[in-house]
């Protein structure tokens, strides 16, 4: 067994916490910003240090690679190194510096591959700054359109786009340089759980075998507006509290369900919103997401049967966004189950909640991801935090895949 060296590993934790620190134990880095810039930089010249060879595509993807004995095409692993507004120093960054921390242990105990190994940096995960989330590999899977990318704005220039920014910082290269299934055969992505489970049951890994699918449906609710101080009770039609019922009905429905069902009114509005009006439009969302589809369309189901009047007040919705589940390559989630297997490791096969870049690479190449906890489930905040020897097991499950595969694919 190989395994990473854990101080080197907390070295790099602590050092790339330095770009966007905000003090409070966490970081605000938006893509392409100066501190992600400086990032980057850190990120090619440690990689160079290794002897690692460093490219660019058009979209500023960064990819450092190291040399394999054969002309084969790259292992790759990597994430993020952008953050949402106040983030954490793990979310997506944990992934690059364990495809870092990865080729350094290969690279210093001289272990032998077959393929070239790359370590790489997706430009724009997080769509903090410039919408949508997942940007740079929605455009080289071939899910979003480049030039509709490059006008995308910024959300706190107005006028500013990410072309420009791209353009700006430097880090942009050839097309050709893109990830593809002719200069890749694998991607292995390890990144934080997000979510309290594998603490929580008591597991060292969460091999994650696919991506949830979601709905995201916006509910409107109409009723009259009317003087608070004149109308009595049974006169009103409150849209408020039409949806406050109504929410208690999709709760009281979806809890039905099968229990790995998640779902979230995150968002809501009341209009006219003043204290002395009831309110006569009320929208809410609900975001549900689950593995199974037919879970999904349950949940369909119930949306569509639910009552089209609530207190007076008339109710429609429809569908802002879905997405449909993602399955990881079979072949690559074993290696990583055995992976965490040989090395002792507790590992709970798992899907994903949120969304990653790995699940847009999936359909173009064979993909896996493999999930550290994340101490009381938190994440896109401040509290996010893995200690370094639960990380420090991710990056050796991930050294062990790697060169498994090198020796397999
Ligand atoms: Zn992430």
């Amino acid at each position: 067994m190989i395994y990473c060296n854990v101080t080197s590993l907390d070295e790099k934790i602590h050092a790339f916490a330095k770009f966007g620190d905000t003090g409070k134990g966490g970081i605000t880095r938006f893509s392409l910003s100066p501190e992600a810039l400086a990032a980057r930089a850190e990120f090619q010249k440690r990689m160079e240090a290794i002897g690692a060879i460093v490219t660019t595509d058009d979209m500023a993807n960064m990819y450092a690679t190291l040399p394999g004995t054969e002309a084969l095409p790259a292992v790759v692993s990597g994430s993020h190194l952008d953050s949402v507004r106040q983030g954490g120093n793990y979310d997506g960054v944990l992934g690059v510096l364990s495809a870092m921390e990865a080729l350094e242990t290969i690279a210093t105990q001289h272990v032998p591959h077959r393929h070239p190994l790359t370590a790489m940096v997706w430009t724009n995960e997080e769509g903090a700054r410039y919408e949508p989330a997942m940007m740079s590999s929605g455009v080289i899977c071939n899910k979003f359109s480049k030039e509709k990318m490059l006008a995308s704005v910024a959300k706190d220039q107005p006028g500013y786009t990410f072309g420009e920014a791209l353009t700006a910082s430097g880090f942009v290269g050839m097309q050709a340089n893109r990830l593809s299934p002719d200069n890749a055969c694998a991607l292995i992505e390890l990144h934080i759980e997000q979510g309290p489970v594998l603490e929580a049951e008591g597991y060292d890994i969460g091999v994650v075998d696919g991506v949830c699918g979601m709905i995201n449906y916006e509910f409107t609710f109409v009723g009259q507006a009317d003087h608070a101080g004149t109308t009595p009770m049974k006169y009103r039609k409150d849209a408020l509290y039409a949806a406050v019922k109504a929410i208690q009905y999709l709760h009281d429905e979806l809890d039905r369900l099968d229990p790995a069902l998640v779902y979230t009114t995150g968002k809501i509005s009341a209009h006219p919103n003043i204290h002395t009006i009831i309110p006569d439009e009320v929208k809410f969302t609900l975001d549900a997401r689950h593995y199974d589809s037919a879970v999904i369309q349950q949940v369909l189901s119930i949306i569509r049967a639910m009552p089209c009047e609530w207190v007076g007040c008339t109710v429609s919705y429809e569908e802002a966004w879905s997405r449909k589940s993602v399955a990881y390559d079979e072949r690559l989630v074993d290696i990583v189950a055995q992976s965490a297997k040989a090395l002792g490791y507790t590992n709970l096969r798992i899907h994903s909640g949120p969304g990653h870049d790995a699940q847009y690479a999936a359909d173009m190449l064979p993909t896996s991801m493999i999930f550290v906890p994340s101490v009381e489930g938190h994440s896109h905040c401040e509290l996010e935090y893995t200690p370094t020897e639960a990380c420090a097991k991710g990056v050796n499950v991930l050294i062990e895949t790697l060169l498994t595969i090198d020796k397999t694919l």
